[in-house]
């Protein structure tokens, strides 16, 4: 077989396990896994001999270019993608969201404009609904269109993004009649806006500055909306997933929804499971304001367990960055923050040295949580995900333990901060690959924008997740046998 290009001799983690050894790609695919694949004329060969070869990863939840809090977040379909790609993702997934009047069709026209002719990698849509009764007659056709997943916010009433109940049990109906599934931004907006009003005074912003965001958002506003989510998914049978799960509590509430059979799946994300809500202490506590914020440190153990033990599925970013000058909007007001963190691209540097250096999960968990799991939930399997015979060449080649400092200056992404300053992360990209393309070369982006291609859809959720259990792959080799342990001694 012609071989394009081999990545020779690195570590290489598929869904049967990891091997030593060669991924033979020709055009966008890859077409052979190896011990020793040959090279013909003209193939090209990169060497990955002391490094982990590992499938792209899809990150399910990113804000690009969002008008939100009144201005709009600062990573573009460039630069988002630019930063993606060189902390190996290769797929994203992003909210299109209609302006007043617009219908579901328009907002993912606005959506594709967007990511035309800038992004880097691959890319999707969820679908936003956020006036239930005008969009429910658009649903059946955006299925048409190759959109399965959809998307509602239990709070946002301010931005015009609010669904109530009655929205939630009806899409969730829709979900179940198309095969589809609903994403849920779970708060309890009443008691929300009620805790928020209560501490809304001069005083208490000047005793407590930004320390009011997680003052103001105790575990249970997010518990109770995932409840009453679960509710309603249980009572439709309509495919349910929580998005940016945080909270210890939300997490148990999962675990026994999913024990119950109801089709509920979570993801959480990064920032979730590396961070707690003392950064809101220092100077610059405010720059930190996502939503929901980032909790205590019994939740971030709670969610890693969930990852190890299996409620919690997917870790993405829920990027939506916004910089210095944007969040200084806030002038001591903690409710005029602009909310969101950039995160593409350390979302595997974090959940690399913190879960798999840090001893949390196996490098095959992170593959699972960051590519399989993602691209299977998402109806995006097997074209992406998984290192294998038929798949996308989408692949993130990282040293094992080559740390970098994260700073700003050196970093692709449009923010001049980081949550992350100054941490020592191993886990970014020395190369990646997208659709057999070299797009990351020695840690620096090479690939031409607009490259990315629009990812269409048929399937999506726990069904679809169930369906495409990996299975052993006959094509991958036996570990080739090391060296020193062949008769050395
Ligand atoms: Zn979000």
């Amino acid at each position: 077989m012609r071989l394009d290009r081999i990545i020779k001799g690195g570590n290489v983690v598929t869904p049967a396990g990891t091997f030593t050894g060669d991924v033979g790609i020709a055009g966008e695919k890859i077409v052979a896994l190896g011990a020793e694949l040959e090279a013909g004329p003209g193939t090209d060969v990169i060497d990955a001999s002391g490094h982990h070869v590992l499938p792209g990863v899809l990150d399910v939840h990113v804000h690009l270019e969002l008008p939100f809090c009144g201005t709009v977040s600062a990573d573009d379909y460039r630069t988002g993608t630019r930063a993606g790609a060189r902390g190996g993702v290769t797929t994203v997934i992003d909210f299109a969201i209609p302006y007043a009047g617009d219908s579901l069709s328009q907002a993912a026209d606005n959506w594709l404009r967007k990511a035309e002719g800038k992004a880097l990698i691959d890319y999707t849509f969820h679908i936003c609904i956020t006036r239930y009764a005008e969009h429910k007659p658009q649903i059946k056709g955006m299925v048409d269109r190759g959109f399965t997943t959809f998307k509602e916010f239990m709070i946002y009433e301010s931005e015009g993004w609010q669904s109530d109940d009655r929205a939630l049990f009806g899409t969730l109906e829709q979900m179940r009649e198309h095969g589809t599934m609903l994403l849920v931004h779970a708060e309890s907006a009443r008691v929300l806006d009620e805790l928020i009003a209560r501490h809304h005074t001069p005083e208490l912003m000047t005793r407590y500055g930004a320390r009011l965001h997680p003052m103001t958002r105790p575990n249970f506003v997010e518990a109770e909306a995932i409840q009453r989510a679960v509710q309603w998914s249980e009572a439709t049978g309509g495919q349910l997933y929580i998005v940016h799960l945080s909270t210890a509590e939300g997490t148990d509430i999962i675990r026994a929804a999913q024990a119950r059979g109801v089709p509920v799946l979570a993801e959480t994300c990064a920032q979730y499971l590396v961070l707690d809500d003392s950064v809101f202490e220092g100077k610059d506590g405010h720059l930190f304001a996502c939503c929901p914020q980032v909790k205590k440190p019994k939740d971030v153990e709670r969610l890693w367990k969930g990852l190890h033990d299996g409620e919690v599925s997917v870790v993405s970013t829920d990027t939506c960055t916004f910089t210095r000058e944007q969040k200084a909007m806030w002038d001591g007001d903690w409710t005029k923050i602009p909310m969101g963190l950039p995160g593409l691209e350390t979302l595997l540097p974090l959940v690399y040295t913190h879960g798999v250096l840090g001893g949390r999960i196996t490098l095959d968990e992170l593959a699972m949580k960051l590519s399989t799991n993602p691209a299977r939930i998402m109806g995006l399997y097997p074209r992406k995900g998984a290192i294998m015979v038929g798949a996308d060449a989408d692949l993130a080649i990282i040293h094992p333990n080559a740390s970098r400092t994260v700073s700003p200056s050196t970093m692709e992404t449009n923010a001049d901060w980081s949550p992350y300053e100054g941490w020592e992360l191993a886990g970014f990209a020395r190369t990646t690959l997208s659709r057999g393309e070299v797009i990351v070369d020695g840690y620096k982006v090479v690939g031409r924008e607009g490259r990315g291609q629009w990812l269409p859809r048929t399937s999506a959720g726990l069904e679809a997740f169930q369906a495409s259990r990996p299975e052993p792959i006959p094509e991958a080799p036996a570990p080739k046998p090391r060296a020193a342990a062949a008769g050395a001694r």
